[in-house]
């Protein structure tokens, strides 16, 4: 996509006079709406981008497989009921590609390139006390000052891409599927390996098994899945899913995890084993985050009713390894490892089966860990070296913080946000930070995100309450606004109370940090619930932002 439209370089600002109201990071989701809202607010906007483009997640993650796992009727802007009824996805759950097009398509409509510096990263973002601003730079030597700075950057656009000694002396080509390149890659008859099997690596050894020579999985941590069940959709399937605008707006504002399924079943423990396994059945068929986020909300807290739960998947997983003891023993988590939807369940489509062809390998990385990244393969602990051709690392992000630590932020006193999270992961709301007035953060810690929510849902509700605020500042006058200390403390509390009663904080993952040596530990996504979550924010709102001082 061209980027010729984006903006030219800004004026040098009045003495003491910030040359935009607000900065805005990223052409994602999020930062296209956040444009959006504070541009058709009168606000002035300078907005910056990595990318050469539009998409956020969707430009980075062009991997083989790519696809969301939320239903395409609901990964969906709602400000405009035209635009929603225009965009006719093919498939229930859409490959990257046309999530990237419509992206494109938003901004092209809503005139949002203009706003834009692509293909440069805000290097750092420095608060003026005096002034009350802030002012930003970038790779490419610009700095401007504004009164507001607004992260759209993301929960997961940090990726974890240097992960083992060596990887520069590897012979063949590297590939981060965060980092995935543009141009066609030729896999015919290569041997390729995978490193990891999240949401990401199972989505590219499942796609790309049937197109190489030969495929090396090198896993650590089996997953528990889902099978995905996505059938093509024509202009009349759309057609009923737009009839339903009005309906799935309203309703995904409202549910546990901003999808429209919730946890309607009733109480797990008022249910017989059949009436529950009825339910595990009828979500299975179904084939989709159901199982998992509207099946029984006690499988997030309660290990009994969890280990049913996981149980009934491992038998299901069992089953289509055609119980064979080998795979069954590496592919599928026993109950000592944890508990099903712990952390992330991906959706996949014959992931498992995949494992019964003849050029795929598995390499179990608890027996040996990977040491090191050598010219011909991938060398592990106990000296084994499997030859690849072309080696994929699907390792994933520094998730929740890595998008902001990666900048120099400083707040009031040159205190480094950095140097903040990295004591303890901190937020008001996921909103905002005590001690860095005027900044403002989406898909940040200790807000509903990634790990619970459909990312459309939290994103603009975080970017509505946003815009409203800044336009309730302008309109009382006020120049700097900043979350208390007590009211950040007082939402950590309640943050960490509701994550310690689940199964979550007990398991490793990048939920809690742990995918990261050093990370402070701490569940990163509220799991309040996003109904709940935003009830709290509106309130915080109509009480006059009660719990942020301004001036
Ligand atoms: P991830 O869930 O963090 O998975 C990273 C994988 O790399 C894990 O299997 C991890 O193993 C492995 N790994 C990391 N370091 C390793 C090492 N030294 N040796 C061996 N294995 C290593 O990352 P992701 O798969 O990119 O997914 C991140 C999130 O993105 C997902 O949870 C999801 O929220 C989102 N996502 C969504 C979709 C979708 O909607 N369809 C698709 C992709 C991603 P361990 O588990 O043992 O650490």
């Amino acid at each position: 996509m061209s980027t010729a439209t984006q903006s030219a370089p800004s004026a040098p600002a009045a003495a003491g006079v910030p040359q935009f109201d607000a900065v805005v990071i990223g052409a994602g989701v999020a930062g296209l709406y956040q444009t959006y809202r504070l541009r058709e607010a009168g606000f002035s906007v300078q907005a910056y981008e990595a990318g050469s483009a539009v998409g956020g997640t969707w430009y980075w993650n062009r991997y083989p497989g790519a696809r969301f796992d939320s239903e395409g009727e609901i990964y969906q802007y709602w400000f405009s009921k035209s635009m929603y009824a225009n965009w006719k996805p093919s498939e229930r759950f859409p490959a990257q590609p046309e999530t990237e097009a419509w992206l494109n398509h938003v901004a092209d409509q809503h005139d949002l390139r203009k706003h834009y510096r692509f293909s440069t990263k805000v290097t750092s973002a420095i608060y003026n006390e005096a002034g009350k601003f802030w002012t930003v730079t970038t790779d490419q030597g610009e700095t401007v000052t504004a009164r507001f700075f607004v992260s759209c950057a993301g929960m997961l656009s940090a990726p974890l891409e240097n992960r083992f000694p060596g990887q520069d002396t590897f012979k063949g080509r590297i590939f981060h599927t965060a980092r995935w390149p543009r141009e066609e890659i030729d896999f015919a008859g290569k041997r390729v390996g995978v490193v990891g099997t999240g949401a990401t690596g199972i989505q590219v050894i499942q796609t790309l098994a049937p197109k190489v020579g030969q495929i090396t999985v090198f896993q650590r941590t089996p997953q528990y899945i889902i099978p995905m069940r996505n059938p093509k959709l024509d202009a009349a399937d759309w057609q009923k899913q737009s009839d339903r605008f009005d309906y799935l707006r309203a309703r995904v504002q409202t549910t546990f995890s901003g999808f429209e399924y919730d946890f309607e079943n009733g109480a797990w423990h008022d249910k017989t084993p059949e009436e529950r396994r009825a339910v595990y059945e009828h979500y299975w068929a179904y084939g989709s985050l159901a199982l998992w986020l509207a099946a029984y909300a006690e499988v997030f807290f309660d290990e009994t009713a969890n280990d049913e739960l996981s149980e009934f998947v491992r038998e299901k997983m069992r089953a289509r390894l055609n119980n064979d003891p080998y795979l069954c023993d590496k592919l599928i988590p026993k109950k000592s490892d944890y508990g099903f939807g712990t952390h992330r369940v991906p959706l996949e489509s014959g992931y498992l089966e995949t494992f019964l062809r003849p050029n795929v390998k598995l390499v179990d990385c608890r027996e040996s860990a990977i040491e090191r990244v050598v010219p011909n393969g991938v060398q592990m602990k106990n000296g084994t070296v499997h030859e690849v051709d072309i080696l994929i690392l699907a390792t994933g992000f520094d998730a929740g913080t890595g998008a902001l630590t990666r900048i120099d932020i400083r707040g009031r006193g040159g205190r480094s946000l950095k140097d903040d999270w990295g004591k303890d992961i901190r937020t008001a709301m996921g909103l905002g930070k005590h001690g860095y007035p005027n900044l403002f953060t989406t898909a940040a810690p200790l807000a509903p995100s990634a790990a619970l929510c459909n990312m459309t849902t939290c994103l603009q509700q975080q970017v509505d309450w946003i815009a409203d605020c800044l336009i309730a500042l302008r309109e009382k006058g006020v120049q700097e606004i900043e979350p208390t200390l007590e009211f950040e403390d007082a939402w950590v509390q309640h943050h960490d109370e509701i994550a310690n009663m689940t199964l979550l904080t007990k398991t490793d993952s990048w939920y809690m940090g742990s995918n990261i040596e050093g990370k402070p530990r701490r569940l990163l996504s509220y799991c309040g619930g996003v109904g709940v979550y935003r009830g709290k924010c509106d309130e915080v709102a109509a009480k006059g932002y009660e719990g942020f001082a301004m001036s």
